[in-house]
């Protein structure tokens, strides 16, 4: 897969947008049970007042699963996030994740407010992604139908043909191959070399990673297999490919909850962000689930298994945004109209497979 080496993130840009110090989700660990009710009580009464809904990502604490789940919010991968928001009759969508998620919900739902707990929660894509960069490298390559992942800025959806996510992307690369279409990917360039040797597409790839699934290491999962033979390996396809090659299962994360529960094997190593193990846990009880090694816990791992940024979601900046209305999405209005074509091209294509 050609890929283009010339924008490789520096490490010292996600540093610079790491969150300080631990994180409202590590801190939240050390709440009495009281406090936590009180706050989800709270939230609980916010949502009835403010006619909103919370919408969750699988990586974000276990206590905001729950309530989203309690209050008749949804948590799930990017993909129905989206589609959850855009159908559900509130006027407000409340997104516990990162910034790409909630403006992916401005997107589709201009019309609503859109709310998060904290607007500083990013992802390493998006961040290496620049607008701009990006708009000169789609001008260099004028003949090739440009194919973008969900997580990525609305001003680069924008200039994009296709939004997919990492549960849709292999099928939509392989529908434009097969119309003999070249195919402009970004920004995470693992994923990109998956599905190019799922689909045999001619792909040119951005050179973007997420930090989390960058981190797991190859050579000590072979070790960590040798170990434990009778373990099985979901592995989530941002991850590398000496990673992916070593799966019994590669899907996106709403897929590897299924793997995990229809699998036979009662122990799974998980390449990807270990806040789906709550997930994991609810749908194949009594399965053991351990994170895929990665460089090591406290010198040289920036995740550590566990996205930074996820992690700036907790039920009390949550609790502010719904009294205050702070932490407002907001999407330029034309902006949001370009980008909405290529999100929409996905559902409706998603749809189409569903019939
Ligand atoms: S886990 Fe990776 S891809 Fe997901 S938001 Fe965090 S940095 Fe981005």
């Amino acid at each position: 897969m050609p890929l283009d080496t010339s924008r490789v993130l520096d490490s010292e840009l996600i540093r610079k947008y790491l969150p300080r110090g631990r994180t409202i989700e590590e801190l939240e660990q050390e709440l009495e049970p009281v406090i936590k009710q009180e706050l989800k009580g709270r939230i609980k009464a916010l949502l009835k007042e403010k006619d909103a809904v919370l919408v969750a990502h699988y990586y974000v604490s276990a206590d905001l699963q729950e309530l989203a789940a309690e209050t008749g919010g949804f948590t799930s991968d990017s993909l129905d996030m989206a589609r959850f928001g855009h159908e559900h009759p509130a006027s407000t969508l409340a997104v516990a994740g990162v910034r790409f998620m909630g403006e992916t919900a401005k997107i589709l739902n201009p019309e609503k407010k859109v709310l998060m707990p904290d607007l500083e929660a990013t992802c390493s894509l998006d961040l290496g992604c620049p607008a701009e960069d990006f708009a000169a490298f789609c001008d260099e390559h004028p003949d090739r139908t440009v194919v973008v992942y969900a997580n990525t800025s609305a001003e680069v959806k924008a200039r994009s043909d296709w939004m997919v996510t990492s549960s849709i992307a292999e099928k939509v690369v392989a529908h434009l191959h097969e119309k003999g279409k070249k195919i402009l990917w970004a920004p995470d360039k693992y994923l990109g070399d998956y599905v190019q040797r799922k689909t045999g597409a001619d792909l040119l790839s951005w050179d973007g990673a997420c930090v989390v699934h960058e981190e797991f290491k190859a050579q000590a999962l072979k070790d960590m297999r040798i170990e434990d033979p009778e373990a099985g390996v979901l592995v989530h396809p941002e991850s590398p490919r000496g990673i992916i090659e070593q799966a019994d299962f590669v899907g996106s994360t709403t897929q590897l909850i299924q793997a995990a529960r229809d699998l036979p094997h009662k122990k799974f190593i998980v390449a990807t962000d270990r806040g789906i193990f709550h997930r994991m846990r609810q749908a194949a009880p009594g399965k053991i689930f351990i994170p895929a090694p990665i460089a090591g816990e406290t010198v040289d791992c920036i995740a550590c298994a566990h996205c930074p940024w996820m992690a700036m979601n907790g039920l009390q900046n949550l609790t502010r945004a719904l009294e205050t209305g702070e932490n407002e999405i907001h999407v330029d209005p034309q902006v949001g109209r370009r980008a909405r074509i290529a999100v929409e091209r996905m559902l409706e294509f998603s749809r189409s497979l569903r019939k």
